[in-house]
């Protein structure tokens, strides 16, 4: 038997792609690409009546309704466009509750006595109906009421992807069932970034900022992943299928020398960098930062922010277009929250923050005492919001890939906390003892009820052990994972920090009332608020046991894994927090809970059933064969006259491998025999998630000794390509 993998990696260093012409780099120019393939605003202005432009401008900054004659001149306008550069489809875009994208392609074609024309009005623009009743609906959507409804959301710009023969007008979507439930994840982003609005202004008015009368929040996500030739990756059937390996001795060399961070980006990778950078300026996505990241192979892009809506689309692409530009440049992105164990996990740093059009970041300290007012007024929401539904901010990232991340001294853990770093704690102390905070340690801050002076930012001061750290304008979701949807995030962020505006607004409404002086009614808003919450902010090192303790004794939830995060979701506190808000109903919140309780269970029983097939159809098999190769070097050796006591060492080797062969054969049945336990069990179901746990732990188990057989078998004869050989790219 040998090793087809080695001679593929032989094959590959002679087929690697070679890095693209200079002739080609000369022709291409960032402003001119940038945006290419997106019906932008500038399009449409130059390619609708003024009226049309107009009509459809107010719906996308107010969200009214568009009406029909507009809809099918934007439609008419959107078809040629798209027509020109060599579309023959569209589709609507959307992204269903799998944390996936999804569209259907129809074409322009109609038949007109047999003849070709070509059709796509404003009906078809604003509305779609896929027949969609295999997407996860938890129990909305019933087969007799299968329809689900795309409707378009003018918010975020159509754009065309191209593909090999032409392209396709993409049209980004909302998705929901026949009664207006939410069966996406766009659906209630977009809802929640209305009840942060509705809060927002409200509160901005009390604050005397009448000229607020629109405030969003902004995302950008820094997005991890890995790299691994595909050579490797079609011969990994644990990473094809659950997208991690099952399996895998430590690699020789790992992250010990620190030495890939920031490090020189290899010719082949900037190669893939460069073209995905491309292909995603094409899009609109405004790719900005790109290195190599702590663990080898791995990498980091960053866009600059975006309004969430948009920001969350663009993401969603940009993992499309790694996976795509991956596969042409012979490489598999993989961007599972941890392909590797022992080695670091990949994130999904979720940078979020809130704007409006008159008075810019309301997250930013400003210059002048109003401005620090009001970020400070800003700031305390976020610190409560967090607090007051930690539960929810877990539940956000929990998911299956995510739980071998969190928590392992490389991410922050399960338990949510805020870090304001140094300074800003030390303000929020003040302001809880009610002192004034004169000339502190570096001269600047002064603390008193009419006047904030400048705060200084100070970008060097991070904890990355924290999974909710404020980063001088914005805070840093760091928790999240690199495959999740940010839509889950922005979601719960926008609606937490929309209750707790509201009931900070409904303080100060209070003190105004009693006839309190306004500077201090505000002021004293921000105290109560911070003296309530604060026990969630911490400065301290997440990754120590000490935390756990200390975060235990403060009464801050520790869910540590999937199972445990989940219930969150359809507890009263989300129920009642959801409905306030008008972001999800109780309806939807089952079904998104039984959704991702699904999920969760399909993905551990797929790793199980890879587990199960990569052990018995290849791993025990080469134990065996590598027995037999030493059972016969004994028996030969024997024949040509060596006696028995030369032959200790080989006899030991065999029996360690007939050893290792019963342990993993007992480790394997015994996984096995969770795995048929948790499937009699209903998805939600308590015992469910008891088995399901179980199953992980045997699966660990089972890994333990088989990673102990991978380093003793001969190495032609095991059948998986190895750690060392999967994180070096050559
Ligand atoms: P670092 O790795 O040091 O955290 P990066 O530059 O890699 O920094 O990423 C920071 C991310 O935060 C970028 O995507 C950036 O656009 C985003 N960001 C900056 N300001 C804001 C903001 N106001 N709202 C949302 N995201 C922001
Ligand atoms: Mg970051």
């Amino acid at each position: 038997m040998t090793r087809s993998h080695r001679q593929n990696t032989i094959r590959l260093i002679s087929d690697r792609p070679v890095a693209r012409t200079d002739a080609r780099q000369e022709t291409w120019e960032l402003t001119r690409e940038f945006g290419r393939d997106v019906f932008t605003d500038d399009v449409m202005k130059r390619l609708l009546p003024d009226e049309a432009y107009r009509d459809l401008r107010r719906t996308i900054d107010t969200g009214s309704a568009l009406n029909a004659t507009t809809a099918d001149g934007v439609a008419n306008a959107m078809r040629a466009w798209a027509q020109e550069r060599g579309a023959t489809h569209y589709t609507h875009w959307f992204q269903p509750m799998t944390g996936l994208t999804a569209e259907k392609h129809d074409s322009f074609l109609e038949l007109s006595g047999g003849k070709a024309i070509i059709r796509f009005d404003g009906s078809q623009l604003v509305q779609g109906e896929p027949d969609a009743s295999s997407f996860p609906s938890g129990g909305i959507r019933q087969t007799f009421e299968a329809r689900g409804y795309t409707a378009w959301d003018p918010s975020s710009p159509a754009f065309l992807r191209r593909d090999a023969r032409g392209c396709t007008l993409c049209i980004p979507t909302a998705f929901c069932s026949y009664t207006g439930e939410a069966l996406d994840e766009k659906t209630p982003l977009m809802r929640s970034g209305e009840a942060l609005q509705r809060q927002a202004v409200r509160n901005a008015h009390l604050l005397g900022h009448e000229d607020v009368l629109r405030v969003t929040t902004t995302i950008g996500c820094e997005q991890e992943y890995f790299l691994l030739d595909k050579q490797f990756y079609v011969q990994r059937p644990d990473i094809v299928n659950a997208g991690r390996t099952l399996f895998g001795a430590s690699p020789l060399k790992g992250q010990e020398l620190d030495d890939h961070y920031f490090g020189a980006i290899r010719k082949r990778v900037m190669a893939f960098m460069e073209d995905v950078d491309r292909e995603l300026w094409r899009l609109g996505v405004p790719a900005k930062t790109r290195h190599n990241e702590v663990a080898p192979s791995q990498f980091e892009l960053a866009p600059i922010f975006e309004a969430s809506n948009v920001a969350v689309d663009h993401n969603m692409l940009t993992m499309e277009v790694l996976r795509n530009v991956a596969d042409q440049h012979g490489f598999a992105c993989l961007l599972h929250e941890k392909p590797y164990a022992g080695v670091n996990g990949s994130g999904k740093h979720v940078n979020w923050s809130v704007a409006c059009p008159s008075r810019g970041n309301l997250l930013d300290p400003g210059h002048t005492p109003q401005d620090n007012i009001s970020f400070l007024y800003h700031l305390a929401a976020v610190i409560a919001g967090v607090d007051a539904h930690a539960p929810l901010m877990r539940a956000s990232i929990a998911h299956s890939g995510n739980d071998h991340r969190l928590g392992a001294n490389e991410a922050p853990p399960a338990i949510m906390s805020v870090y304001l770093g140094d300074q800003l704690t030390a303000v929020v102390e003040a302001i809880i003892a009610g002192d004034s905070l004169t000339d502190s340690h570096d001269g600047i801050m002064r603390l008193g009820v009419d006047a904030l002076p400048p705060l200084t930012k100070d970008p060097t001061d991070r904890n990355r052990t924290s999974p909710f750290a404020f980063t001088g304008n914005k805070f840093e979701f760091r928790a999240a994972g690199s495959s999740q949807s940010a839509a889950v995030v922005g979601t719960v962020l926008s609606t937490v920090v929309a209750d707790s505006l509201e009931q900070m607004g409904d303080l100060l409404v209070q003190k105004l009332a009693s006839g309190m002086v306004h500077s201090e009614a505000v002021f004293e808003t921000i105290q109560t608020t911070l003296a309530k919450h604060h026990r969630v902010i911490f400065k301290g090192d997440g990754y120590s046991d000490d935390w756990l303790k200390e975060a235990e004794r403060r009464g801050l939830p520790n869910l540590r894994a999937t199972p445990d995060a989940l219930p969150a979701w359809v507890s009263q506190d989300a129920i009642d927090l959801f409905s306030r808000h008008s972001v999800l109903s109780e309806r939807e919140l089952r079904a998104r809970h039984e959704v991702a309780c699904e999920k969760y269970n399909t993905h551990l029983a797929i790793e199980g059933r890879t587990s199960s097939h990569l052990v018995r159809t290849q791993i025990l098999p080469a134990i065996m064969a590598f027995q037999r190769r030493a059972g016969d070097a004994i028996v030969s050796s024997r024949a040509a006259g060596l006696d028995d006591s030369a032959l200790v060492a080989q006899k030991a080797l065999l029996s360690r491998l007939s050893d290792l062969y019963n342990a993993i054969t007992e480790r394997c049945d015994a996984m096995e025999a969770g795995m048929e336990k948790a499937a009699a069990f209903d998805h939600a179901h308590e015992a469910s998630k008891t088995y399901q746990l179980e199953v992980l732990n045997r699966q660990v188990e089972l890994r333990e000794v088989v990673d102990q057989a991978e380093l003793l078998v001969e190495d032609r004869l095991w059948p998986l390509p190895k750690y060392h050989e999967m994180l070096v790219i050559y």
